[in-house]
């Protein structure tokens, strides 16, 4: 897996501080995507025990400031993106269990609860803001999201309760 950028101290993308993580490869071709280059799944650099650790090691200097971890892209649920982001989320729950992780992707809730290995991704995730970037439902005062189709998707409690719930 590539990604073109690791921002640390981010307080744009969730809630809180946080490391964001931006991975490379997406599907979705969304008209006014704002990083086409990032389409490209070969694009930025690969993601290696190097970064890995750097962000653990944020997460251990600066565990007592810092929220959580946030997946972006590109999109984190392209399909070349899936298995090593299941492995880092492991890796990462079980060190820092009271931390939370952010995830965006292109794909809807209903689409990615029909796909098992992608659902797995999101499933270690709190929080997912999903559905393509749709340029004509723009929105620059959401929070998170770019345009008003897409959903902040509050995930242990949508599969507690079997229905979407939007995170508050
Ligand atoms: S899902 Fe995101 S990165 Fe992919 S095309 Fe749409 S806006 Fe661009």
């Amino acid at each position: 897996m590539n990604y073109s950028g690791i921002k640390y101290s981010d307080m744009i993308n969730g809630k809180g501080v946080r490391v964001s993580l931006f991975v490379s490869g997406c599907s979705h071709r969304c008209k006014g995507c704002f990083n086409r280059d990032t389409w490209n799944p070969e694009y930025g650099n690969l993601f290696t025990h190097k970064e890995k650790n750097e962000i653990f090691e944020y997460f251990e200097k600066y565990g007592c400031v810092a929220s959580g971890l946030s997946l972006l892209g590109g999109d984190p649920t392209y399909y070349k993106n899936i298995d090593v982001l299941v492995d880092f989320l492991k890796e990462f729950r079980e060190k820092f269990p009271e931390k939370d992780v952010w995830i965006w992707s292109g794909f809807t809730w209903e689409q990615l609860l029909e796909d098992k290995k992608r659902f797995e991704l999101i499933s270690l995730c709190d929080v997912l803001i999903d559905g393509k970037f749709i340029l004509e439902e723009k929105d620059l005062k959401l929070k998170w999201r770019g345009s008003s189709n897409q959903r902040v998707i509050d995930v242990k409690k949508t599969i507690e309760k079997n229905n979407i719930v939007i995170y508050e």
